[in-house]
């Protein structure tokens, strides 16, 4: 079959890799100059999203205040952004938690075994990097946490349970003089470069035949006739002049356009189940070698993931929720400095003196999120139309398997996770 995939962040990019690998013809539209541009430019590096990483739970956002959550609200009198955080608090109860988490474990388990594939096949050096230390400030917070810990042992995700002293000798950079309740280590977790690896895997593509239509932006979907079609623009052409407008038509066409997928499949009837979320990295080189970390170090609760790449450490998290009306506007110089400010601050408390944090390159970036914590993946009411988007904090390797999903279901076979989870993954549910 002829199939468009919009989007070259990681999701569009997996996606033509695995509908390539089932003998498809793919082409790809990405709106920038080259891929990985949107969200996927600035993740914070963690491949895999385990209980404790998810961006939702009996831990996440507990505390109004940013400086304990490490979210920055600022909703105003925004009701559909009230009534999102609201949902999400719905997800602390550790049995709704177990439950919603039961429906993404089968998309990790399923990205865990396709990356592997394609690593074992492509043998791509993606600056992957092995190991994970969750550390908890307070008692309260690891009990608090305690659901999510429990989690990990039904999912086969192995991991130690450490007292500070422990913590700090496994991973020395984090320090001894600190008052801290102790951390979880999850030793085979692993963080990677996920622009680098998409960037890789768009070449592979290239060389093998996969048409990449760059700096086109799709304007609109055209799903009446027996095929599908996409109408094509040019991105700096805001008001579409006709002479720049192309149609380009298929059998199949998925959309993975981050932020950009609602405006095009439409039909999201409830405002407050989507939300772009603003998210900040912080990347620095490397100030002292010997306090630099060689595991990734997680503030827990804060969501602050602290990455080292080679000579550089990744600080990324400090989401900022605002109205839906400001996400494509400049964030305000005073909220930015405060998002700053966390991942500063949680660098300092956790791993001091490893990065030189004040050349550090600052970067923003919107991700999508749902109400209810999972992705939308998979088919939709029309035949011809697909989705793989709204991985929120997780979607560096969870788009990965998303995509074998998709590819299944373009090419007509059952994917590999159970039909309720397909159920709890469905833009349908919206
Ligand atoms: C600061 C930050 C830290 C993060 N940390 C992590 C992490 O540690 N681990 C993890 O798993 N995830 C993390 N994430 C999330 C992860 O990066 C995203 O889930 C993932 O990159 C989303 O990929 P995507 O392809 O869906 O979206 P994007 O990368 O945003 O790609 C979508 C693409 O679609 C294109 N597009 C949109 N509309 C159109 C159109 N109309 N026509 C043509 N092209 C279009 C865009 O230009 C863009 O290139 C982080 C995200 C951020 C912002």
């Amino acid at each position: 079959m002829d199939v468009i995939v919009i989007g070259g962040g990681i999701a569009g990019i997996a996606t033509a890799y695995q509908l390539h690998a089932a003998g498809h013809r793919v082409c790809v539209v990405e709106r920038h100059a080259t891929v990985a541009q949107g969200a996927t430019y600035g993740q914070g590096g963690a491949l895999l999203p385990s209980p404790l990483d998810v961006w939702f739970g009996p831990t996440f956002m507990a505390s109004s205040r940013s400086k304990q959550s490490g979210m920055v609200v600022k909703t105003g009198f925004d009701s559909a952004a009230r009534d999102f955080i609201k949902q999400l608090a719905t997800l602390r109860n550790s049995e709704t938690f177990a439950a919603q988490y039961a429906h993404l474990q089968p998309l990790v388990a399923t990205s865990r075994r396709v990356l592997a594939e394609i690593e074992s096949r492509l043998e791509l050096d993606f600056e992957q990097r092995r190991g994970m230390l969750h550390v908890f400030r307070q008692p309260r917070e690891l009990e608090e946490a305690q659901p999510a810990i429990d989690l990990l042992k039904g999912c086969g995700v192995p991991y130690k349970l450490l007292t500070p002293e422990e913590c700090i000798a496994v991973e020395p950079s984090v320090p001894d003089h600190s008052d801290f309740a102790g951390g979880v280590l999850l030793p085979d977790e692993r963080t990677a470069n996920c622009p680098l690896f998409t960037k890789q895997l768009k070449q592979v593509l290239e060389d093998d035949g996969v048409q990449f239509r760059m700096h086109r932006a799709v304007a609109s979907l055209r799903l009446d006739g027996a095929r599908a079609a996409v109408e094509l623009a040019d991105p700096n052409d805001a008001k579409r002049r006709s002479a720049d407008v192309e149609l380009i038509t298929a059998d199949a066409i998925v959309v993975a356009a981050g932020t950009g997928t609602p405006g095009l499949i439409g039909g999201i009837e409830s405002a407050s189940s989507l939300f772009a979320l603003r998210v900040h990295t912080l990347t620095a080189p490397v100030a002292y070698e010997e306090r630099a970390p060689h595991l990734t170090v997680v503030d827990s609760i804060k969501r602050i993931t602290m990455t080292r790449i080679n000579q550089r450490l990744r600080v990324g998290g400090a989401g900022v929720f605002q109205s839906a009306s400001k996400a494509d506007k400049p964030l305000d110089a005073t909220l930015s400095r405060r998002a700053l400010d966390l991942l500063g601050q949680g660098t300092h408390d956790w791993i001091p003196g490893a990065a030189r944090v004040s050349a550090a390159r600052a970067w923003e970036g919107l991700r999508l999120v749902t109400a209810d914590g999972l992705p939308i993946v998979g088919a939709t009411r029309h035949p011809r139309l697909f989705v793989n988007a709204a991985h929120g904090p997780a979607g560096w390797g969870l788009a990965c398997g998303s995509a074998k999903v998709i590819a299944d279901l373009v090419s007509g076979v059952t994917p590999d996770i159970s039909a309720s989870a397909l159920a709890a993954l469905s833009v349908e549910r919206f």
